[in-house]
């Protein structure tokens, strides 16, 4: 039984978080650095370039990195304070064993003596119950040398198909709608083409909170002429400087595009020579949007039927147009429709895979990219390879020198991990970077399944909250500890550089990874000395597959400031938009840009279906959740970092004036959100900026300010990412805690470093 020893304040008071600040040398203005390492942020998917100030094996501060193409420098409240997650006073620096007797629930324990515990368990499970009884989750922050090395370690070292990562929980509606659309899953232009683009469509996406870089991009265009069309359900920042917003009901984004397909349809705003020449099933499509007519649209989206017409016509007239959208219509139990609604009319336009015409998703986590394309997905061999297709699972066996029949069958999804817990069939669990029991949906569940285990191993930099459940926690490494490549949200290939040691007993989480397999005695294949030598092989395994990495070095990237996949070779110079007129894919060889034999793009017919759970006389109100700007997605890192957590420091109810004078509310007063799955009691914000039925939590945070203690943990059928954008709750007013009640609720201590 995987259960805490002690009380979570225990706990808490020992590993945090606790809160650092700029103190001592990092704010000696005199201070020169030892070294400047030219590298990345560690939070979101723009990966920001930045340059670290190192003195004393200490990173002290930063610079902005001009020459970075993507942000020239800028960034956003969260990079500026990345440096003060270094020398951390929660910094793990031992590995740690559960231990019952310990005031704060573990005991610190040599490395070797930690690795040797893993592998004895890892045996004793496996011999046991079988191989699938082992089960990992990866994390989609890790460089994508570690996400390779997660996925063959699951497959060649454990034999299990059980392995997943938290990338699930984040871009996966809109991986598998671009696979379906385009027959493959990456931005189809850099963010270049936003800036003189004439028209920027942006869907479920607070940009301004989320991706701010990418903010700067759509006011640059908008200096240019172009025109700004919003769709969300919250007045978000972005959404208060567009030319149009469109106040959408939570899940009905395939309504909405479907709408506007059937008005385009109807005034022949459509590329017919595009859709003829380069796409297949339209009339198909077409067929299925007649009965969508304004008012139809108007009625199931909540949105005024004039505005509807309005973006209709701007999209319909627009010669260039940039379709951005990201978790606001992919988090759905319709996730995948939403994005080939937004997919539909792009095509129907002709505008992609040209100058200034473009779409994408805009990638959440730091590699929530390249953590999609080389093997840690459950289904997924490297190269974007299919673990169900024999001729993929043969040439992957070659490369890593084991029988293509020992490569186990492809797996279930996180969540579903978690429900194979319930069900007996796994009883062991590694996660590295992944903090389920924050991100999960409906996460009193995910407890009960950690304690139910037999075996819970956790590799991270912090004691997160899900690693208080582990029997073991191995120290992980930290972004700046260690090099390797991410790809960013546009398919761009960057180098991540080190810039201190891994102090302690910690150790980079390859190490770790191939520590673990040899202790179990199965080397085979983990004999790596370096990121790089890992990246040697992922080429090779690459190479080929439609996520082909076979021409990008160390080298390039340094000197090319990132290069797009795919890249054939160390000739090739990348491929910053696809989907150009004359490209070549090894899928479509050479019939046409899209990457389907025909080289056609695929219109899907998609129709409107309700969330999972509706509205009702007894939860009344539509719950939906996102990001705040100064934290990132569990929180591990943010709420650690003391200049982060004042901006931010507790999560709260948004909530409209109209529903706020219904139930009495007034901005500071506590209210409980009530699920059929939980409830949360949080301090109360009136904001005029959020339809009147809906009401917004943030999700950064554990225990009982945790939002995921409300969400549904149902999930799109084809991507399985759950519906975190919706499900239906109860509001009341309740007093406010006492201050004795809320230092219960997640303690956190001010600890200066
Ligand atoms: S969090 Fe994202 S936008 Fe902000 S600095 Fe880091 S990479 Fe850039």
């Amino acid at each position: 039984m995987a259960n805490p020893g002690t009380t979570i304040e225990a706990i808490a008071g020992e590993f945090g978080p606790h809160l650092s600040q700029s103190t001592g040398m990092r704010l000696d203005s005199t201070l020169v650095p030892d070294k400047v390492v030219n590298t990345h942020c560690c939070f979101c998917g723009q990966q920001c370039g930045i340059k670290l100030l190192v003195k004393d094996e200490v990173v002290v501060g930063f610079e902005p990195w001009y020459d970075f193409p993507f942000n020239e420098g800028k960034l956003c409240p969260k990079g500026v304070k990345r440096y003060l997650q270094g020398a951390h006073p929660d910094r793990l620096l031992h590995a740690y064993q559960r231990d019952t007797n310990s005031p704060n629930g573990f005991r610190a324990l040599g490395y070797d003596e930690a690795i040797a515990r893993v592998a004895s368990e890892i045996q004793r499970i496996q011999d046991a119950h079988g191989p699938h009884a082992m089960a990992c989750l990866s994390g989609a922050s890790l460089t994508t040398e570690k996400c390779y090395l997660m996925g063959k370690f699951a497959r060649v070292c454990l034999k299990s198909s059980n392995i997943d990562y938290n990338g699930r929980l984040c871009m996966v509606s809109a991986g598998a709608a671009n696979k379906k659309a385009f027959g493959v899953d990456r931005a189809a232009n850099s963010w270049a083409d936003i800036l003189k683009t004439q028209l920027v469509w942006i869907s479920g996406a607070n940009i301004a909170e989320c991706a701010p870089i990418t903010t700067d991009y759509v006011w640059q265009a908008r200096e240019n002429g172009a025109k700004v069309i919003v769709v969300d359900p919250r007045i978000t920042a972005i959404a208060r400087t567009c030319d149009l917003f469109l106040p959408i009901k939570p899940g009905r984004d395939v309504a909405l595009f479907n709408g506007i397909l059937h008005l385009m349809i109807e005034n022949n705003w459509l590329d017919h020579d595009f859709i003829a020449k380069h796409t297949v099933n339209f009339d198909e499509v077409a067929a299925g949007v007649k009965d969508c007519s304004p008012s139809r649209t108007a009625e199931i989206t909540g949105i005024a039927e004039r505005a509807i017409r309005t973006a209709a016509e701007w999209w319909g007239e627009a010669q260039s147009s940039f379709l951005l959208h990201a978790r606001g219509i992919e988090h759905h139990t319709h996730g995948v429709q939403n994005c080939l609604g937004a997919i539909n009319i792009v095509l129907a336009s002709g505008r992609i895979g040209r100058e200034f015409c473009g779409y994408a998703t805009i990638t959440g986590q730091a590699n929530g990219q390249g953590g999609r394309e080389h093997g840690q997905k459950c289904d997924q061999l490297p190269g974007w390879r299919d673990l169900g297709n024999p001729e993929h699972r043969a040439h992957i066996a070659k490369i890593w020198g084991v029988a293509e029949q020992d490569l186990p069958p492809p797996g279930v999804d996180a969540y579903e991990i978690f429900r194979k817990i319930d069900r007996n069939e796994i009883k062991g669990l590694l996660s590295i970077c992944f903090n389920p029991l924050v991100s999960l949906p409906d996460n009193n569940f995910v407890r009960r399944m950690l304690q139910k285990l037999e075996f819970y191993v956790a590799i991270d930099f912090f004691m997160n909250e899900t690693a208080r459940y582990a029997d073991i926690v191995l120290p992980g490494s930290l972004h700046e500890e260690d090099e390797g490549t991410v790809t960013t949200a546009e398919g761009r290939v960057i180098k991540i550089n080190k810039a201190v040691e891994c102090p302690g007993d910690a150790r980079e989480d390859w190490r770790i990874i191939q520590d673990i397999a040899k202790s179990l005695n199965r080397p085979h294949g983990f004999t790596f000395d370096s990121p790089r030598e890992i990246l040697e092989e992922l080429r090779v395994a690459s190479r080929g597959g439609v996520a082909d990495y076979s021409g990008i070095t160390y080298e390039r990237l340094e000197k090319e400031h990132g290069v797009f996949w795919p890249c054939y070779s160390e000739e090739h110079p990348g491929t910053p938009r696809l989907f150009e007129p004359g490209t070549w894919n090894p899928v479509a060889n050479g019939n046409g840009p899209f990457y389907f034999p025909d080289g056609k793009a695929r219109f899907n017919a998609i129709t409107y279906q309700p969330p999972a759970e509706v509205t009702d006389a007894e939860y009344p109100y539509i719950l939906t959740t996102g990001r705040v700007i100064s934290h990132f997605l569990s929180g591990t890192q943010t709420r650690r970092i003391g200049p982060l957590v004042d901006q931010c420091p507790e999560p709260y109810i948004e909530v409209h004036p109209e529903l706020a004078g219904k139930l009495g509310l007034a901005t500071g007063d506590w209210a409980t959100a009530e699920s059929r799955r939980g409830t949360c009691t949080l301090p109360v914000r009136v904001v005029t900026t959020i339809r009147p039925d809906t009401i917004f939590i943030p999700y950064h945070w554990p225990g009982r300010k945790s939002v995921n203690q409300l969400t549904i943990s149902a999930q799109d059928a084809i991507s399985k990412i759950p519906e975190y954008k919706v499900c239906a709750v109860r509001l009341k007013k309740v007093p406010a805690p006492s201050a004795e009640e809320l230092a219960r609720i997640e303690p956190a201590a001010r600890v200066e470093v």
